[in-house]
């Protein structure tokens, strides 16, 4: 038979942390060895338990939303949206600006799908979360990167910023709190960022779903709460927060001016209605648990499951020969940087795969993350201090034999 290839719009398209390496760690699964997974963001692996409530009001939504919703999400679920960014001072929302989505996954490719031409350049953080950049390809823009600085809590680089800034840049993409690093961006830098994409006709993505998962009484402030008349597409879900990453659960929202980007909301409505809606009792349990988020912050608090988990993966990291690390303020990754000339390492990829093989840990790689040098990986402490004590062990073990 003739052989079909895929089609060549995914040439330019990597998604690492589903890569080569985890292929290899179910590979050495199946053979019988142990890994300790620290490679993706899915508390539920990690013996999380969704809320109770929540657990029941998607199955009494199962049992009563048997058909499709308004294509942008049910009204209520919209509304308990508004009422959650009034919270945080983000004003004037409707629900024609609020719109569900089978995760925050489906609302990035669908913003940048009715964005992007092909030339047209959205400005994307290094390192960031794989699927910007991905999404941004994927829709025949190209990304181009800017650096959050590890010398300065990986903010922003305000100067890489505007020195990046051409004719063709459409967006900004802000990660906040970012995964992979952790970081929480203060309200200084956020202010100068909107104030670039004001004087630059830019919009403004901001994907907050670490949002309601912050450390240390810090607060989190949505970027659209001081951008004003910038359009910003605000986008958050309850994977994280609520540990239901299965049930899909994201929604975006637009806010600033509307009318110099009405022809791209026409676009994004095209792209909303055309997938019908998202998962119906999904957007049911929205409510319920946008006014209950005490679970998660209990596990955030001293003595809490997270802060334990972050404090105990922080010291132990920093106190390895050869790594350094900046402490995450929020989320549950954390991004290390390792000394490739004492190592060795000229790949990290095949940095990440030996120390899979050799220590049973699994982890990813920072170029996964669009992060330029080969010196970084990423931890998510999503498991009991146990574990990673045993995890943290492999890879010193492993660091001193190189
Ligand atoms: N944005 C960031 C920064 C993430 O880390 C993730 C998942 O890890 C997502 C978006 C996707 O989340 P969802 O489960 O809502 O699709």
């Amino acid at each position: 038979m003739k052989k079909i290839t895929k089609s060549k719009k995914l040439e330019n398209v990597n998604y690492a942390i589903r890569g080569k390496v985890l292929e290899e760690a179910e590979r050495m699964e199946k053979a019988g060895f142990e890994i300790i997974k620290l490679n993706i963001g899915n508390p539920a692996v990690f013996n999380f338990k969704a809320p109770k409530k929540i657990v029941e009001s998607m199955k009494d939504g199962i049992e009563n939303s048997h058909g499709y919703s308004n294509s942008k999400g049910l009204e209520s679920a919209r509304k308990a949206i508004i009422k959650y960014y009034e919270g945080k001072n983000v004003h004037g929302l409707t629900p024609d600006d609020v719109y569900l989505g089978n995760g925050v996954s489906e609302l990035i490719q669908m913003t940048m799908q009715a964005l992007l031409d092909e030339g047209d350049e959205m400005l994307v953080p290094a390192p960031d979360y794989p699927l910007w950049t991905a999404s941004v390809n994927l829709a025949g823009g190209t990304a181009v990167h800017y650096i959050c600085d590890e010398h300065n809590e990986w903010y922003p680089d305000l100067e890489d910023i505007k020195s990046k800034i051409t004719n063709r840049t459409k967006g900004i993409v802000i990660i906040n709190p970012n995964n992979p690093t952790g970081a929480l961006y203060p309200r200084e830098i956020l202010e100068q960022i909107a104030q670039v994409a004001r004087e630059n006709g830019l919009i403004i993505f901001a994907d907050e779903i670490y949002d309601r998962l912050v450390f240390d009484d810090l607060k989190h402030v949505s970027i659209a709460s001081l951008a004003g008349n910038v359009p910003v597409v605000t986008f958050s879900g309850l994977s994280k927060s609520h540990v239901i990453c299965g049930y899909r659960v994201g929604w975006m929202c637009i806010s600033g001016n509307k009318e110099c980007i009405s022809d791209y909301i026409d676009g994004l409505n095209l792209l909303s209605s055309m997938r019908l809606c998202a998962n119906v009792p999904g957007q049911m349990v929205v409510e319920i648990a946008l006014k209950d988020c005490e679970e998660m912050k209990a596990m955030l608090r001293k003595g809490g499951r997270l802060y334990e988990q972050r404090e105990f993966v922080y010291e132990r990291l920093n106190a390895i020969d050869g790594v350094s690390v900046v402490k995450p303020k929020a989320g549950f990754y954390i991004f290390p940087k390792v000394d490739v000339k004492k190592f060795g390492i000229e790949d990290d990829e095949e940095f990440v795969l030996d120390l899979l093989k050799e220590a049973g840990v699994l982890v990813v790689n920072g170029s996964g993350f669009n992060w330029m040098e080969m010196d970084h990986f990423r931890v998510v402490f999503l498991a009991d201090v146990k574990v990673m004590e045993r995890a943290m062990e492999g890879v010193e073990r492993y660091l001193k034999s190189v």
